[in-house]
């Protein structure tokens, strides 16, 4: 069976789910993504790239599908990335100017894919080539991760974002007028929504001026686009919620938030992404070196970045670096708040920002964040459900045509077998037997440890 699903899979990926026949997932524990308790052996069964029907598993196998037996395993949605980077890393380990290639792009998706990673928005320093990749995918030409996109995204001029991007990668009006046009020009691509910077870098850069937020954000709104914003204390996510932003694309991490603040983003109905696995890349691999031993990691990571992170000085140095007391200080900080407004009722999505800086690994920093969620006081259940059905509301927001993380009728076929319970220990999201993008078996699963 999962031969002639690959064989399928290398012929033309996305466009032959709809000649297959059915798929029966039998047996199954599910985990639909709704937030619901699991629900023991239940039959998935999966047509033309989409969920057909959920019901308890058959007593007698139908005729004429293929049957996967998942009996002692448990189904998840495929996971999202609602923050995440393309082509900024080459071989994940240095930036590079060069690395938004077709090739590097290519690979970053396919690996995001075979981790049960089966869309990422691409949050902002694409080259206008994720227009034309992401039409691929839309025409079944393209595999991997299914790619939404804020193209370039909007900086500062000499400020945010302080990453050496060329400027083929990023917008940096110099103001609100500049600004305007860089969102027609999104708008234009059809970008799926726009991202802003707004950050002085501790004081160390310019921020940017109200005056081009503001226009920024209203004229997106004006093309009806959301816009995700880059922020990192709670003065300018204030300032952004009373701009009418959507998105928070990261927590508030220079000091701890109220009941006020979660109020205001309930009224607001904005979305808040607390990407925990952010600070912590910078100083995990030295904490704590074991992380790095299974094979789930290594091949993630690959050899350029595997022997960076391995070189005899790089656990002193990082420890010794001041970034990284400042690191775990928003670490820290990050996690509580995205607790208090986890429970205060916030909309509150799953991302990453994998793929912006060596270190958040495609894949393997989407099963980190998972367990720095439930490190933060949430179940796993509650975890996984931001990570699958809750980022699908939000994506759901962004493009109504767009039906992910929930398995249920009508969503696309996009789910993770697992033979261990992520609900029992979260980590069991490693132990990836399977994952089926949009109906169809992905070649070369990692490996369990
Ligand atoms: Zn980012």
């Amino acid at each position: 069976m999962r031969l002639i699903a690959c064989a399928l899979m290398f012929s033309a990926t996305i466009a032959t789910s709809a000649q297959q026949k059915p798929i029966i997932l039998h047996d199954a524990a599910l985990v639909d993504g709704t937030g619901a308790q699991v629900r023991p052996h239940v039959d998935i069964t999966i047509h033309k790239g989409y969920i057909d029907s959920v019901r308890p598993a058959f007593k007698e196998a139908p005729k004429n599908v293929e049957i996967v037996d998942c009996t002692g395993k448990t189904v998840i949605p495929g996971l999202i990335s609602a923050h995440s980077h393309l082509g900024i890393l080459l071989d994940n380990a240095a930036p590079s100017g060069n690395a938004y290639t077709d090739e590097n792009v290519t690979k970053a998706l396919n690996q995001f894919e075979r981790y049960g990673v089966t869309t990422i928005v691409s949050l902002g320093l694409n080259r206008d080539l994720v227009y034309q990749l992401r039409d691929q995918q839309h025409e079944g030409k393209l595999g991997g991760t299914t790619i939404l996109t804020a193209g370039r995204g909007i900086g500062v001029p000499n400020g945010a974002p302080g990453l050496d991007v060329p400027p083929a990668q990023i917008y940096r009006p110099a103001n609100a007028e500049e600004a305007r046009k860089d969102v027609a020009e999104l708008a234009g691509h059809h970008a799926d929504l726009v991202k802003l910077w707004l950050d002085s870098g501790h004081g160390k850069i310019p921020a940017m001026e109200p005056a081009v937020y503001t226009a920024i954000i209203e004229e997106a709104h004006k093309h009806h686009l959301k816009v995700a914003a880059h922020v990192y204390s709670l003065a300018d996510a204030k300032s952004l919620i009373n701009a009418n932003v959507d998105i928070l694309a990261h927590s508030v991490r220079d000091q701890t938030v109220d009941s006020g603040f979660a109020q205001s983003l309930i009224d607001h109905k904005i979305w808040y992404i607390p990407t925990l696995s952010l600070d912590e890349a910078f100083y995990l691999y030295a904490e704590d070196p074991d992380v790095m031993k299974s094979e789930f990691f290594q091949q993630a990571a690959g050899p350029q970045l595997l022997a960076k992170l391995q070189a005899s000085d790089y656990a002193e140095k990082t420890i010794a670096a001041p970034q990284t007391e400042q690191a775990k200080k928003d670490h820290e900080i990050a996690m509580k708040n995205l607790k208090t407004l986890y429970d205060a009722g916030v909309n509150i999505a799953f991302g990453t920002d994998s793929g912006a800086v060596p270190g958040r690994i495609p894949g393997f920093t989407e099963h980190r964040e998972l367990e720095d969620l439930v490190a933060a006081r949430l179940t796993p259940l509650q975890a996984i459900t931001l990570a699958t059905g809750e980022n699908g509301r939000l994506l759901h927001e962004l493009n109504s045509k767009i039906n992910v993380g929930l398995i249920k009728d009508g969503y696309s076929a996009d789910l993770i077998i697992l033979s261990g319970d992520p609900l029992m220990d979260i980590h069991n999201t490693h132990k990836i037997d399977a994952v089926y993008h949009h109906g169809v078996l992905v070649p070369n699963t990692p490996p369990h440890n």
